[in-house]
């Protein structure tokens, strides 16, 4: 049978050579096959006609309308302006009323097209401009054209040039139909039983309902048996990657518990572990004991005792004659993660080195020695880690704090540090929803933290403007004068922005001015990191009440004496950024504020943004939250992932259940079946292999 995937889309009914070019360069359609999974994004009814007058009554009421369609005629044609100001205006009438049909681009080719006194259909969103009816760029065709066409259609995704060239959403439905028509089968890799268990239908009705929508039932059972379907081919192979992984890749074997972890736990245990800590680093046991890699996610919200989990599975490693590493994103963190570090083990006789960029050269000659002899059991730092030239004696474990500032690239690098692979935890407050977790981290295990220390209180939040400065002020008075320590927060200093380096010092000037009675430290990205680590002392020490700072201080910083962030430009931050800097305070026993000072005019959806923050402080509805109103694609660390390739239909955001649905039928089907033999699952199998293939073997990477 001759395969939809190997007829060139040229070939189509309407299509043609010059339209198959420009849906090739354009949308990456190259073959039929291709056509019929150019997915309609909404639907429009060509059925009916509306009336000009009517469109207008609507749109006076403020009532926003879809595409519409008039029949008529235009009345006259006038082009305004030059060169790329160029424009041409119709005046069209169907009889009812009179609108302005308006084209920016292709000026000359459409007024050589059309022509006055002679009847259109004008086909398009309509707009109110300056109180006239208005639409731009509409389709005009010839009744006789579309003659055939008027049926309710798909709106595809389209570009702007491919519409210019008269490609639009009724030329891909009518080739679209011309292929369903012909009756060509689809060939379904979803197995049959998968299908008949998720009551889903098969490929051929899915394809056929979702371009021409029977009813609203059947289009949703389409939509969610293609959703299903990218979901599926997914979760099948990273599943299949995943057990592969495991049950080849040998890790280092460590059984003990020793003397490093049980002094520890006896003798220097500041506190007692909450429930989820020893949860967590039991879990983490069971992995290093198994004589397979470690690769493991801790999620945990701002404030959970990260921190002490990783150093407590440092040491377990240490107890078995290994050592390890902590890589945090920033230098301010890792020499803090340095010093809490020193103080919970300097008693217990154990090496602990801290390399970062700024660690001068002898220093650094002094630690490579260290790190090859074994006399430095832990090391912490940042990126400079990587470097080729830190080698270990015996690297075990890996920790990486904050994993979504580092790139994938530049982690697996850890990897190459020992013959056999060190196990890997990756820890961060970042949470993201645990099935979007599952999609995006692909075979990483995932341990959840989702207890905090007891007797925190819960952060006060508030929105404030501008205006409220003044006020907000004279309360920070109080607090400074009960010894307690203030955050103020502006927008990050990039390279580039030097307007934002002019309003932190302006803002610094302000506090400084605002609080004669208290100590300002200041900092920022762009500082030196000897100024940087002088002016946070300052504040860690309480020799400065107030911090003004970037976000620098976004992850991990730990100054329990601190209870009020403020956050100016609070607009400017994304949520997850908001909820971090939340974090650096609630620290201590003292009840904690945050105050979200943002412009007084805010649009309704950063408003609701904003509003987030005030209702909840757990990370993980935050999260989802930012997720649903920006798509995952922009949450961070997400764009790094490892998707094998890009959805068209299902959302990672909103696709939930969809996902667990997807995960739970992948997992079934192969602990029957494990490398994909059984002849039902032959076309999954050929799927699976044609994915597109990328650079680095994502299911390895943390
Ligand atoms: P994060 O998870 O944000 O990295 P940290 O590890 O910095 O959190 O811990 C936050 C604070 O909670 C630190 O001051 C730490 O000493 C403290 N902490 C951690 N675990 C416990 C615990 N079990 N009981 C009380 N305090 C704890
Ligand atoms: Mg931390």
């Amino acid at each position: 049978m001759l395969s939809l995937r190997n007829v060139d889309i040229q070939y189509v009914k309407g299509i043609g050579p010059a339209r198959a070019s420009l849906l090739a360069a354009e949308l990456g359609l190259r073959t039929a096959y291709d056509l019929l999974r150019h997915y309609p994004t909404g639907y429009v009814d060509r059925s009916t006609f509306a009336t000009a007058r009517a469109v207008f009554d609507s749109l006076c009421r403020g009532v926003e309308l879809p595409s519409i369609q008039l029949k008529g005629h235009f009345i006259s044609f006038t082009v305004q302006g030059e060169g790329a100001k160029m424009r041409l205006v119709g005046l069209f009438t169907d009889g009812t009323a009179t609108m302005e049909c308006v084209w920016f681009r292709g000026v000359r080719a459409m007024r050589s097209r059309l022509k006055t006194g002679v009847e259109y259909v004008v086909f398009g969103k309509p707009s109110l401009f300056s109180h006239i009816l208005q639409m731009s760029h509409p389709e005009v065709d010839s009744p006789q054209a579309i003659a055939g066409d008027m049926q309710a259609h798909g709106v595809y995704p389209l570009t702007e040039k491919l519409r210019q060239r008269g490609v639009n959403s009724r030329v891909l439905h009518a080739a679209v139909r011309s292929l369903l028509d012909s009756r060509k089968h689809l060939e379904d890799f979803i197995p049959k039983e998968v299908l008949a268990a998720e009551n889903l239908p098969d490929i051929d009705s899915a394809i056929r309902e979702v371009h021409m929508p029977g009813g609203t039932d059947t289009l949703a059972a389409a939509r969610d048996r293609l959703k299903f379907e990218e979901l599926f081919l997914i979760q099948t192979d990273m599943l299949r990657r995943s057990r592969r992984r495991k049950a080849q890749s040998e890790g280092l074997l460590m059984p003990r518990v020793g003397r490093w972890f049980n002094g520890f736990y006896h003798d220097f245990l500041p506190f007692e572990l909450t429930g989820a800590q020893k949860r967590v680093i039991k879990e983490v046991r069971a992995d290093m004991m198994s004589g397979r890699q470690m690769n493991r996610l801790v999620q945990g919200d701002v404030g959970s005792g990260k921190t002490l989990v990783a150093f407590m599975c440092m040491l377990l490693a240490l107890d078995n004659g290994y050592q390890a590493c902590l890589m945090a994103p920033t230098e301010i963190l890792a020499a803090q993660h340095a010093a809490t570090l020193r103080g919970m083990a300097s008693a217990m006789g154990l090496g602990l080195a801290l390399l970062t960029g700024s660690t001068p050269a002898g220093e650094r000659h002094r630690i490579a020695q260290g790190l090859t002899d074994g006399s430095i059991h832990i090391i912490v730092g940042t990126h400079a880690l990587l470097e080729d030239t830190v080698t270990f004696r015996n690297l075990g474990l890996a920790v990486i704090d904050e994993q979504h500032r580092f790139g994938v690239a530049q982690r697996a690098r850890l990897w190459t540090k020992n013959d056999v692979p060190p196990h890997v935890l990756v820890m961060t407050a970042t949470p993201i929803p645990r099935t979007l977790a599952m999609t995006v981290y692909g075979d990483l295990d995932v341990s959840v933290i989702d207890e905090l220390p007891p007797g925190r209180k819960p952060i006060a939040t508030a929105l404030r403007s501008e205006n409220d400065l003044p006020a907000i002020y004279r309360a920070l008075h109080a607090e400074i004068a009960a010894g307690r320590r203030i955050y103020v927060v502006f927008p990050l200093i990039d390279e580039n922005e030097k307007l934002d380096l002019a309003s932190l010092e302006e803002g610094y000037k302000e506090i400084v001015a605002a609080f004669p009675e208290a100590g300002v430290a200041f900092v920022h990205g762009r500082m030196k990191p000897a100024e940087k680590d002088w002016q946070m002392k300052r504040f860690a020490e309480g020799e400065a009440a107030i911090l003004v700072a970037t976000t620098v201080i976004e992850v991990g910083v730990n100054v329990p004496e601190a209870t009020v962030m403020i956050i100016r430009n609070a607009e400017r931050f994304g949520l997850s950024q908001l909820h971090q800097l939340r974090g650096r305070v609630g620290r201590g026993a003292d009840r904690s504020y945050c105050i979200l000072v943002a412009k007084q005019k805010l649009s309704a959806d950063t408003r609701r943004r904003l509003e987030v923050m005030t209702a909840t402080t757990d990370g993980f509805r935050i999260a989802e939250a930012d997720m649903e109103m920006r798509g995952p694609g922009d949450i961070e660390g997400t764009a790094q992932s490892g998707m094998p390739f890009e959805l068209h239909i299902a959302n990672l955001a909103l696709d939930g259940v969809m996902i667990g649905r997807a995960r739970a039928a992948a997992a079934a089907l192969l602990d029957a079946d494990p490398e994909l033999t059984a002849t039902a699952n032959r076309r999954l199998a050929v799927a699976l292999r044609s994915l597109a293939v990328k650079g680095i073997d994502w299911s390895k990477i943390s």
